[in-house]
């Protein structure tokens, strides 16, 4: 099995096939430079129950495809999963778990109808299924681990040898990927990620983000430290080839290395007190910048919303 599921990428979309024990796949049919080849949906299934993960999109075929995987052998699909609530996992969910008149579930403030808590233990079927809150890539981020099979399903928390970026903020990223780590130790596992194929070296695919991490945090300390304290000057030193949509993801990167820093005391974070509070002060700026843009898109939608109403 494992082989295969290593091998097999990428699949069609909206074809399930089983990956492990009561856990089916499918792709969804999101395609970008955001997604790779798309999101990772899952379906879990066991006995008479079924819980659908990560729909991902609004395409109606990718819902009837995760609906179908659900109900094979008459199960009842109870829930609609998400790992987190980035766009790209959570589009779709509203409308698949009406249609199937279920609950969403998870630790998103914006989408669970039931929250999850870590360390909660899902029963489906015959399958023990255990949330691990790993806050980082966003704050609401959780890995399915079933330790029964040694399967991990991994969200976006940890994508094998690709990356992902930080929402949340990196020293909660860094001591999520610490606790994969530990969770895991010398088992054999079979990873699940939310982009891209099954991976087994979970161990070694964490130490080799946190060292990536770490060495970007050495990197944008010694550039603050000869002088650079706005995050424009950083970005364009660390991502001298970045342009376009990508520069936003670049800056989102040095801000959350930035406030690691910032949280940091002494010489590892930022001891020159005129440059940490230049530094912070950007921060501030990036932050109340961005929350403005939120706010102005907010009314953007709920005045979309009102047309919609009033068209009613
Ligand atoms: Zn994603």
């Amino acid at each position: 099995m494992t082989a295969d599921v290593l091998s097999f990428w990428p699949p069609k979309p909206d074809v399930s096939r089983a990956v492990a024990p009561g856990i089916r796949h499918l792709l969804a049919p999101n395609a970008s430079s955001w997604t790779y080849e798309g999101t990772n949906s899952y379906v879990i299934a066991s006995g008479d129950s079924a819980v659908l993960i990560d729909p991902g999109c609004e395409v109606p075929s990718h819902h009837e495809a995760l609906r179908r995987a659900g109900r094979e052998g008459r199960r009842t699909v109870t829930a609609v999963l998400l790992t987190h609530d980035h766009p790209d996992h959570s589009d779709g969910a509203r409308t698949l778990a009406a249609s199937l008149d279920v609950p969403i579930i998870g630790m998103s403030p914006r989408f669970a109808d039931e929250f999850l808590s870590d360390g909660q233990v899902l029963r489906i079927g015959e399958l023990d299924v255990h949330v691990v809150h790993t806050p980082g890539h966003s704050d609401d981020s959780i890995c399915l681990w079933m330790p029964q099979q040694g399967t991990l399903l991994t969200g976006d928390t940890l994508l094998g040898a690709r990356s992902s970026g930080v929402m949340g903020t990196l020293s909660e990223l860094l001591g999520s990927l610490e606790w994969l780590r530990k969770l895991v130790g010398d088992r054999e596992v079979l990873a699940l990620p939310g982009h891209g194929p099954a991976f087994t070296d979970v161990v070694e695919s964490a130490t080799r983000v946190i060292d990536v991490r770490m060495k970007r945090i050495d990197e944008v300390r010694g550039h603050i430290a000869d002088g650079v304290t706005t995050l424009e000057g950083l970005t364009r030193l660390l991502y001298p080839n970045h342009s376009g949509s990508k520069v936003v993801f670049a800056v989102s990167t040095v801000v959350s290395t930035v406030t690691y820093l910032l949280e940091q005391q002494g010489v590892r974070g930022i001891p020159d007190p005129v440059q940490r509070a230049a530094v912070a002060a950007d921060v501030d700026r990036y932050e109340q910048q961005l929350a403005e843009r939120m706010r102005a898109h907010k009314k953007e939608v709920d005045a979309e919303v009102d047309r919609e109403e009033n068209r009613v």
